[in-house]
C-alpha cells in the first residue's frame, strides 16, 4: 500500500518524513540535500511562484512579493494582524476570509488565501516525497500547535486537500516530538516540550498515559523566536560598523550573516563574519559571550512563559519527568542551560530540534498504515 508521509508544516521550516525500515526519516530536498524547505513563498513577475530556498532569498529584497510564516494567518481575521504585517503586505478581508496580496515586482498581483500559500509549501514537500520515494503520496499525517483552534486546524487540512493531499490526522506538534522519542511507551509521564523556533515560541505540559497524550496546558509567545537572536546580533554588528544609514541591500546581508554567526556560535565561542557590503568587505568577531549579554532577556522571556504553563496545568517544576527541545534555536547553548537549570534536569536533545516533529509525525504515520 502506498505509504503516507508525516509533515511538519513549521512557521519558519517545514519538513517531510516517513517510516523506513520500522524507523523514521527525513526526505531530503534531492539537490541540496537540506532536509529543510524554508516556509517561504515569493511571487515572480511571470505570475508563478518560487517555493522554499529560493523564495526566502526573494524576500530580503522583494518583501512585498513575498510571504514568510503564512502559518501566523492560518484561520484568522484581519484582527490577528498586527501592524508590523501590515507594514509588510497589503490584506484583504473583503470576500470574508484573510487573503494577503502579492506584488509581483512589475505591477502584477496575486490575492492569496492563506491556506493556498500554504498549500504550495505542502505541494513542494509532497513533490519532494515522491522523488524520494519513487510512488506516488496522496496521504499525510500534519502537525499543528497544541494552541490551534477549530479554524486554524481546519485551515491546515484545507491547505493539504488544495495540495492533493488526503490528511488522515493532524497531530499537536509537542505530541508528535514525545512520539519520536518513543516516550508513548511509557506507563505514565509528565513530560514537557520547550519549542523555540524562528518567529514563536511554544511551550507546552502533557501528561502521557498508556500510549495517549493530553495537553495539561500550553502558552508561549507567538512573537519571540529564533529572528529576535537574529536581530539582536545584527544590531551587535551594525555597532561595531559605526553609522546609522543602511541600504536595503547592506540590511539584508547583515541580517543573513547574524543568522549565519547567530548558528556558527552554537558550535564556536567566536564567530568570524565576512560582510560583502556595498562600501566594501569588512570582516567582524562577535563572541558567544556578547551575544549572550545581548540576548539574555529573550532567554528569560521563555522562562518566564514556562512558568506560567506550569502553573495553567498545576503542576512544578519538580513534577516534570521528561523535558524536550524543540525548534532549531534550541541549539542556542544560552537556550539549552536555561532550560535545564529551570526544570532541574537535562533536556532530550538527541534528535536534532528541528527535525524531531517531522520524525513524529512519521510515527504516527506509521501507527495509521499499521
Ligand atoms: P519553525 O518551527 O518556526 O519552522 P525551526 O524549528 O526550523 O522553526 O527553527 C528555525 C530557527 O532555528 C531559525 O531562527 C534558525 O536561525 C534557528 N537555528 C537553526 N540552527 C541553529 C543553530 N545551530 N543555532 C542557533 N539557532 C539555529
Ligand atoms: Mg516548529
Amino acid at each position: 500500500m502506498a505509504r503516507i508521509v508525516g509533515i511538519d508544516l513549521g512557521t519558519t521550516n517545514s519538513l517531510v518524513a516517513v517510516m523506513h525500515d520500522d524507523r523514521p526519516k527525513i526526505l531530503p530536498d534531492p539537490h541540496s540535500g537540506s532536509p529543510l524547505l524554508p516556509s517561504a513563498v515569493s511571487l515572480l513577475p511571470d505570475g508563478t511562484f518560487l517555493v522554499g530556498e529560493s523564495a526566502r532569498r526573494r524576500a530580503a529584497l522583494h518583501p512585498h512579493a513575498s510571504i514568510l510564516s503564512v502559518k501566523r494567518f492560518m484561520g484568522v481575521g484581519l484582527e490577528h494582524v498586527d501592524e508590523q504585517d501590515r507594514r509588510e503586505h497589503a490584506f484583504d478581508q473583503a470576500a470574508g476570509a484573510l487573503r494577503v496580496v502579492l506584488q509581483d515586482g512589475s505591477g502584477g498581483t496575486q490575492t492569496l488565501s492563506p491556506p493556498e500559500v500554504s498549500s504550495l509549501i505542502l505541494r513542494e514537500l509532497k513533490r519532494r516525497a515522491e522523488t524520494a520515494l519513487g510512488e506516488e503520496v496522496t496521504r499525510a499525517v500534519i502537525t499543528v500547535p497544541a494552541y490551534f483552534n477549530d479554524s486554524q486546524r481546519q485551515a491546515t487540512r484545507d491547505a493539504g486537500r488544495l495540495a492533493g493531499l488526503d490528511v488522515l490526522r493532524l497531530v499537536n506538534e509537542p505530541t508528535a516530538a514525545a512520539l519520536a522519542y518513543g516516550l508513548d511507551k511509557q506507563e505514565e509521564a509528565l513530560v514537557a516540550v520547550f519549542d523555540l523556533g524562528g518567529g514563536t515560541f511554544d511551550v507546552s505540559i502533557l501528561q502521557l498515559r498508556e500510549g495517549l497524550s493530553e495537553v495539561l496546558s500550553t502558552g508561549g509567545d507567538t512573537r519571540l523566536g529564533g529572528d529576535d537572536f537574529d536581530r539582536r546580533l545584527t544590531a551587535l554588528l551594525q555597532e561595531q560598523l559605526g553609522g546609522d544609514q543602511w541600504s536595503a541591500e547592506d540590511l539584508a546581508i547583515l541580517r543573513d550573516a547574524a543568522e549565519r554567526a547567530k548558528r556558527e556560535l552554537s558550535a564556536v565561542e567566536v564567530a568570524t563574519v565576512e560582510l560583502p557590503l556595498s562600501g566594501g568587505t569588512r570582516i567582524l568577531q562577535v563572541t558567544r559571550d556578547a551575544f549572550d549579554a545581548a540576548s539574555a532577556d529573550l532567554v528569560e522571556r521563555t522562562l518566564a512563559r514556562c512558568r506560567q504553563a506550569l502553573k495553567d496545568a498545576g503542576r512544578q517544576a519538580r513534577d516534570v519527568d521528561h523535558v524536550i527541545l524543540v525548534g532549531g534555536a534550541t541549539r542556542i547553548p544560552a537556550v539549552r542551560r536555561a532550560v535545564e537549570g529551570f526544570f532541574g534536569k537535562a533536556p532530550y536533545a538527541d534528535i536534532d530540534p528541528d527535525a524531531v516533529v517531522a520524525l513524529g509525525a512519521a510515527v504516527q504515520a506509521g501507527i495509521l498504515s499499521g
